[in-house]
Parts: structure tokens; C-alpha cells; sequence
């Protein structure tokens, strides 16, 4: 378990971390959000033990990360796995010796039959067996990923700490990582921190967020807590603050909560109440299997109050435009 507690870190005069609380579960796969420059990567850089703070704490697994010894943060850090945005792979090694690296800084000999075993057992399981020999310039970025995913867990960390990981990969090779994130804490039951300014990763996989802005924790809860019904903050780090509606007749927001299980709601309306609309906006996202969002539907003027008793007797959450 990783408890942070009223947190704050200064690089000089610059308040970087300003009071930050929050709770990581073993087990889980727990995300930090926010824009370039909010203090994620320093966050996760005070977990794992490469910055000091100057006040509040963090604890893993119980004790404090700042009061550690050397020796004892070494000791630490072994058992936590980091993946960066970059890949940080070594260019004259081949995969295979690229993912024994923190082994033989360990003092671990990856020849030894058992350390070589664990080795190609997390080459395959990233699903790189036939790439062996091969050297980073001959893989794809997708690839490079999967080499440090499997280096990230060599030393069998309990926890994976994951820094912008898919930040510099298309869509669709994404999904591929994020997916493998998610086998790897099935099946290791490890604990994933996942670092991103990219509202994808984290309502894909992540089962709990916190939102950085300006060095401080605005909002904590599940993805859909957070991006279903966006706060002003979260809207203006989505961008969607200038949302184009029509002029006339009324927009009414309706938000789906819950498992777009409300849609049906929408077709009984039209035909209980005999109206028109038509749907100007629809905002649906999958999280982790769950369609939720929200659809704004145009409404005739003399319509709308009969439109919003409806829905809101139905049990929807409506919001009413102009
Ligand atoms: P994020 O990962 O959210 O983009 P960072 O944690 O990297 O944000 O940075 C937060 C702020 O701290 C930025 O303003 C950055 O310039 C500053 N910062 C980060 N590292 C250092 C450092 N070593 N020295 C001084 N300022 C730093
Ligand atoms: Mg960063």
C-alpha cells in the first residue's frame, strides 16, 4: 500500500507538490492525471524514493520513504518496476540483455538457469520470444515498451510505477500496452501507478484517479467520477470548454451515470410524450467495459418543461442549456 499525506515538495522557491493526500491499494490499478508541468512525475519520483520532499509523508508498505537509509531505499526501489515515456533502453544491448540489466546491477547472474528462466518467461510474456537477439533500433516503439515492461518486473516488484508509458505510441499500439498493464496485474497482482496527461489510459485501465493541477489534487474518485460529469477544472484540461450548441430551441444534457441502461429512456420519451428532438452532442466513453456519458438533445422551446419532468421522473441526471 502506497499512503501519501499532506506532501509538499519545493525545488527552490517553486512549490511543485502542495499538500498532496492520497491512498494506492495493493492490487490495484491507480492513476495521476493532469497537464504537463503538475507535479505527476515528481509524485511518483517521491514513491520511489529519487526525490525528498520537505514536508508530509509517504509511506509504502508502511514506512516512511524519506527516513530510509540508503541501503534501505535500495532495497525498496528493487521492489518497485518503472516504465518511462521514452523506453530508456540500452541501444548496444539485445532484448534479451536489455531485460536482465537491473539483475546484473542486483549482482544477479541472468546466465544462472533460474535468473534466465524468470528472463524469458517475461520476454514471452510481453510477447517478444522470437526478438531475443534482437537490438532496440530493430524494434518498434510499441516493442521497445514491451522490452522495458518485462525489465520493469525482473526483479518481481510488487509494485509497476509507469511514467507517460504510452505517451509517444499511436492508438492503437496503446491499447495493446494498456491491455498487457492490465494481464500484468491479473496475473502478478501487482500494484500499477500509471502517469499520464492522456484521459484514455486512465479510463481504460485505471480503477481509481487523482486530477494534478498546479501542484495540487483537486479531485480523487473513479475515472467515470471524474470525466462523466467534468468539473470546470476537468473540463478545461479536456479542452471543452467551447462547446458549440444550438442558438435555438433548448439543449437538455443527459448524463448516463450507469451503464447506458438510461438510453431506452430516451426512445420511451419521444414516444409517452409524442416529441421531436434531435441528439446534437453525444459524449460516450467506454470505462473498463462500461459505456458511460452524456447526450444533449435539442428540444422545441415549448417542449422542454414536459422533456425535463420526464426525464428527471425516469431517474436521469439532466442538466438544462440555454
Ligand atoms: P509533470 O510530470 O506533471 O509534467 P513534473 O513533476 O515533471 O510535472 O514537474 C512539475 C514542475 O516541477 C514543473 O514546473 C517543472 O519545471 C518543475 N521541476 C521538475 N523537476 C525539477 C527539478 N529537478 N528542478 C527544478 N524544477 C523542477
Ligand atoms: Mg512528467
Amino acid at each position: 500500500m502506497i499512503e501519501i499525506s499532506h506532501l509538499c515538495k519545493r525545488f527552490g522557491e517553486l512549490t511543485v507538490l502542495d499538500d498532496i493526500s492520497l491512498t494506492i491499494n495493493y492490487g490495484e490499478i491507480y492513476g495521476i492525471i493532469g497537464q504537463s508541468g503538475a507535479g505527476k512525475s515528481t509524485l511518483l519520483r517521491c514513491i520511489n524514493g529519487l526525490e525528498k520532499y520537505q514536508s508530509g509523508s509517504v509511506k509504502v508498505d508502511g514506512r516512511e520513504v524519506g527516513a530510509l537509509s540508503t541501503a534501505e531505499l535500495h532495497k525498496l526501489q528493487k521492489q518497485m518496476g518503472m516504465i518511462f515515456q521514452n523506453f530508456n533502453l540500452l541501444s548496444r544491448l539485445n532484448v534479451f540483455d536489455n531485460v536482465a540489466l537491473p539483475m546484473r546491477f542486483a549482482g544477479l547472474n541472468p546466465r544462472k538457469p533460474e535468473h534466465r528462466e524468470r528472463i524469458l518467461e517475461l520476454i514471452e510474456l510481453v510477447g517478444l520470444s522470437d526478438k531475443l537477439k534482437a537490438r532496440p533500433r530493430e524494434l518498434s516503439g510499441g516493442q521497445k515498451q514491451r522490452v522495458a515492461i518485462a525489465r520493469a518486473l525482473v526483479l518481481n516488484p510488487h509494485i509497476l510505477l509507469c511514467d507517460e508509458a504510452t505517451s509517444a505510441l499511436d492508438p492503437r499500439i496503446t491499447q495493446g500496452i494498456l491491455s498487457l498493464l492490465t494481464r500484468i496485474r491479473d496475473e502478478m497482482n501487482i500494484t500499477v501507478v500509471v502517469v499520464t496527461h492522456q484521459m484514455e489510459v486512465v479510463k481504460q485501465i485505471c480503477e481509481r484517479v487523482s486530477f494534478l493541477k498546479d501542484s495540487r489534487l483537486i479531485q480523487e474518485g473513479r475515472p467515470e467520477d471524474l470525466f462523466v460529469m467534468p468539473n470546470a477544472d476537468i473540463n478545461a484540461f479536456l479542452g471543452k470548454t467551447d462547446e458549440t450548441l444550438p442558438t435555438t430551441g433548448r439543449n437538455v444534457r443527459i448524463f448516463f451515470t450507469e451503464n447506458a441502461e438510461e438510453a431506452p429512456v430516451i426512445s420511451m420519451m419521444a414516444r409517452d410524450l409524442n416529441v421531436d428532438f434531435s441528439i446534437c452532442r453525444a459524449d460516450l466513453n467506454d470505462f473498463r467495459g462500461q459505456i458511460l456519458g452524456s447526450l444533449v438533445l435539442n428540444v422545441k422551446e415549448e417542449d422542454a418543461p414536459r422533456v425535463l419532468a420526464y426525464l428527471k421522473k425516469a431517474g436521469c441526471i439532466v442538466e438544462e442549456g440555454n
